[in-house]
């Protein structure tokens, strides 16, 4: 079976910047139309292709997609999601393996949501959707207590449909739009609440081994995520109309994190940077490395180095 181990990202950034720099099939204007002066033109070609070039590299390194892959690609209407479906699609056209998109919305039903924005906007890209309509809103608006933020039943019970509709449409792998923001995020929420060092995986095996989760948007800063979602003026749905504030510990470590990257630069780097290069033997996990065994480590080293002594 053919991977996208042979995707060549620069290949795929250099393919599909001709021309006027963005598919602009579905109608929206985008900074590279006539019209924009040169120079936003240029800033934009470039925020597009460093964008298809960092998820070309996160498929490439996770090995993500793979021949005749059917990837659902869930998309809730803000602009990590849009922004994930328009850098798949343009990879997809230079993609040494054939793989096909799926957009699926679930409409949870919360009051105000717009129905009409989604199916217009994806029948003018002519990708195949479902819209899956489930009322999680009313659900989590029962389970939470008065006063208590909702997001996390929410996004349980979402992830329980969405998983279970990507068997029902035979979906090999179902893609997310968590960036490297997000990845960060959750690795603080972790070790200040959690007490455990884990973050968001860029692939996963779900619990009950049915589905394998991707995130091709993971090498992505959020700030490029939103410059591009603004200047492809995707039409954005809100998430907080459920009424729900954001939670708040998830808001201090973006909060966090901004400042940080302001102050500090390249400390946003270094700390992804990390999270893919761990080091158990400097951690302290007994399950991850065996300290109990390091003499016994220790007297096989010594026996082997005497042996070579006496061999030489
Ligand atoms: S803001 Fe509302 S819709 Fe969005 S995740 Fe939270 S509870 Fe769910």
């Amino acid at each position: 079976m053919q991977s996208v181990e042979h995707f060549d990202p620069d290949a795929f950034a250099h393919s599909s910047v001709s021309g006027s720099g963005v598919d602009n099939s579905h109608g929206v204007v985008a900074a590279s139309e006539p019209g924009k002066d040169g120079k936003e033109k240029r800033a934009f070609n470039k925020l597009q292709k460093r964008l298809r070039r960092q998820v070309g590299n996160a498929i490439i390194d996770y090995d993500m997609i793979q021949e005749g892959d059917r990837v659902m690609v869930c998309l809730s209407g803000g602009k990590d999601s849009y922004t994930l479906l328009e850098i798949l699609r343009s990879l997809q056209r230079n993609a040494p393996v054939d793989f096909s998109l799926i957009a699926v919305n679930l409409d949870q039903k919360q009051p105000g949501f717009p129905e009409h924005i989604l199916p217009a906007y994806l029948d003018n890209l002519g990708v195949e959707y479902h819209i899956l309509e489930q009322d999680t809103y009313s659900v989590v608006k029962e389970k939470t207590p008065e006063g208590k933020t909702t997001c996390a039943l929410c996004s349980r019970l979402r992830r329980g449909s969405l998983y279970g509709f990507a068997e029902e449409i035979k979906a090999t792998k179902i893609a997310l739009g968590h960036h490297r923001e997000d990845i960060l995020e959750t690795l603080f929420l972790n070790l200040f609440f959690g007490g455990t060092l884990k973050a968001m995986p860029p692939k996963l095996l779900s619990d009950d081994g049915k589905n394998i989760v991707i995130r091709p948007l993971s090498y992505c800063k959020e700030a490029d995520i939103a410059e591009f979602s603004r200047q492809m003026a995707f039409p954005i749905i809100p998430c907080n109309l459920c009424g729900s504030q954001p939670n708040m510990q998830r808001q201090l470590a973006k909060e966090m994190l901004a400042e940080w990257d302001k102050k500090y630069p390249g400390r946003l780097e270094s700390m992804f940077k990390a999270v893919t290069n761990v080091a158990p033997s400097q951690l302290a996990d007994r399950e991850l490395f065996d300290f109990i065994g390091l003499e016994a480590k220790q007297a096989d080293l010594m026996a082997s180095r005497i042996q070579a002594v006496k061999v030489s």
